[in-house]
C-alpha cells in the first residue's frame, strides 16, 4: 500500500495502522479521527463527505468515546478502515485539496477514547510472576499452584482510567513498617507497571461461555497500559483478598486504539504451555503478538533514560485464553471493558516491567543519565511507555502512554 500522504518511515501511525481515537480542536466538539503519519484525519467530516459507506449516523462519530462505533460490529469497523486505507492511497481522492480534514496531532487535544465499563487486569507473564515469587515467596517454587493451569486476574477500577499526559498526584494510604504500628502517608515505593490493555469489541449475554474459537471476534483493539502501583500500600493491604488502594488510583492508557485487524500481521507462537491446560483454554494458531515495549524514565526537566525493553509476544497466556477464562462461569462482558495483561516482563532484567524487578523491590538503584539515582519514582518524574510492531518494513505502532507524577496532595 502506498499513500499520497508523507509519512516517515519510523511513524507509528503508518498506511496499514489506521488506529482510531478521539479528539477536540479548539473548542469543536469532540470527534472521530485516525493517526496518519504526524496528522489526525478527522472521521466525523469523512462521514459527512459520505466517503465511509454504511448509512451511518453522524452521531456515531461526532461522540465522546468510540463505544457507539466499535458497537456497529467488526464487518462495519474493519470496512470503514479500509475504506480510509484506500481513499489515502487513491490519487484522485477529494481529500487530497481539502484541508478542512487534516490536523496535526501537535494543535489537537486528545480525549479518552474509551469509556470503560469494567476492567480486569490479569498477571499473565511467566517472567513476571516468577521474579515476584523469587523475591516475596520461595526462590525455589516461585510460581503458585494455580498458575500453569489458569490466567489468573483480579477485577481492577474503570473510574481512575485516564489518558496519557494527565499528570498523578503520589497516592496516600496506609503502610506497615517492618517495626511498629501502621502508619498513614505518601506512598514511598511508587512503580510502574508496563502492560497493553484489549478492548471488547462484542458483548455477551450473562451466563453465555466464549470459546477461545470464539474470543477474535470479540476484541476490537489495543492500547498501551500503565498500572502504577503503590508498593507499600499493597504490601499491607492485599492478604488475603488482593490488590485494591495500591492500583485504583490511577492507570494511564495511550490514546490512539489500535484495531485487531492492523495487529494481525504481526502475530507468532506463544510459548510451550506445560502442563497442558484443560480443554476450554487450549488453542489454535498462532495467538501472541510481536510488539515491542519500551520504558522510559525523565526526571524534572531532564533528558529520558530507557529503563527497559520487553515484548508482549512474551506472554505465557494469550488474549483469548483470558477471555475463555473470564467468561467460564457465565460471566458477561460488555463494549468497552478492558482487560489488561498483566505487567510484561522478559528473561532478563533489561526486560523487566516494574521497578519492583529492575531494582530487586530496592535492593539495587538505576542511574539515569544525568547522573541521578532511582530505587522507585519520584516526584516531578516522567514515566513513558512506548510500543511498535516491524516486520517487512511495515511499522504498526501506538504511540506513547506517559505521565508526571506530582508530590501527594495536602
Ligand atoms: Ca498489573
Amino acid at each position: 500500500m502506498n499513500s499520497w500522504i508523507e509519512i516517515s518511515e519510523d511513524s507509528d501511525f503508518s498506511i496499514y495502522n489506521i488506529p482510531f481515537g478521539i479528539f477536540s480542536v479548539g473548542d469543536s466538539g469532540k470527534r472521530m479521527g485516525i493517526a496518519i503519519g504526524d496528522q489526525v484525519l478527522d472521521i466525523a467530516e469523512l462521514n459527512s463527505l459520505g466517503l465511509l459507506g454504511h448509512d451511518i449516523q453522524q452521531d456515531i462519530f461526532e461522540n465522546n468515546y468510540l463505544n457507539d462505533f466499535i458497537a456497529l460490529g467488526k464487518p462495519v469497523t474493519s470496512s470503514v478502515r479500509e475504506k480510509i486505507q484506500k481513499e489515502l492511497c487513491d490519487e484522485s481522492s477529494v481529500l487530497k485539496e481539502n484541508s478542512d480534514v487534516f490536523y496535526d496531532q501537535s494543535e489537537v487535544t486528545m480525549h479518552l477514547p474509551i469509556q470503560v465499563g469494567d476492567y480486569t487486569d490479569f498477571y499473565s507473564s511467566i517472567e513476571h510472576a516468577t521474579n515476584l515469587g523469587k523475591l516475596f515467596r520461595d526462590p525455589e517454587n516461585a510460581l503458585l499452584p494455580n498458575w500453569r493451569h489458569l490466567p489468573v486476574g483480579y477485577h481492577g477500577r474503570a473510574s481512575s482510567i485516564i489518558l496519557s499526559g494527565q499528570p498523578i498526584h503520589r497516592p496516600k494510604g496506609q503502610t506497615k513498617p517492618p517495626e511498629g504500628d501502621p502508619v498513614f502517608g505518601p506512598c514511598r515505593l511508587l512503580d510502574f507497571e508496563l502492560e497493553m490493555a484489549f478492548i471488547i469489541g462484542k458483548s455477551s449475554q450473562l451466563g453465555d461461555r466464549i470459546s477461545t474459537g470464539d474470543a477474535g471476534d470479540h476484541i476490537f483493539g489495543m492500547v498501551l497500559f500503565n498500572d502504577w502501583s503503590a508498593r507499600d500500600i499493597q504490601k499491607w493491604e492485599y492478604v488475603p483478598l488482593g490488590p485494591f488502594l495500591g492500583k485504583s488510583f490511577a492507570s494511564s492508557i495511550s490514546p490512539w486504539v489500535v484495531t485487531m485487524d492492523a495487529l494481525s500481521y504481526y502475530k507468532v507462537a506463544g510459548p510451550v504451555q506445560e502442563p497442558k491446560v484443560l480443554p476450554y483454554l487450549q488453542y489454535e494458531g498462532d495467538k501472541n503478538y510481536d510488539i515491542n515495549l519500551q520504558v522510559s524514565i525523565a526526571p524534572e526537566g531532564g533528558e529520558e533514560t530507557v529503563i527497559s525493553n520487553s515484548n508482549y509476544k512474551y506472554m505465557y497466556w494469550n488474549q483469548e485464553q483470558q477471555l475463555a477464562h473470564h467468561t467460564v462461569n457465565g460471566c458477561n462482558v460488555n463494549v468497552g471493558d478492558m482487560m489488561a495483561s498483566g505487567t510484561i516482563s522478559g528473561k532478563d532484567e533489561h526486560s523487566y516491567g516494574s521497578l519492583l524487578e529492575i531494582t530487586q523491590a530496592g535492593k539495587k538503584s538505576l542511574t539515569l543519565i544525568g547522573g541521578e539515582e532511582r530505587k522507585f519514582i519520584q516526584d516531578n518524574d516522567t514515566l513513558t511507555l512506548r510500543g511498535h510492531c516491524k516486520k517487512d518494513g511495515r511499522r504498526v505502532g501506538f504511540g506513547e502512554v506517559s505521565a508526571k507524577i506530582l508530590p501527594a496532595k495536602d
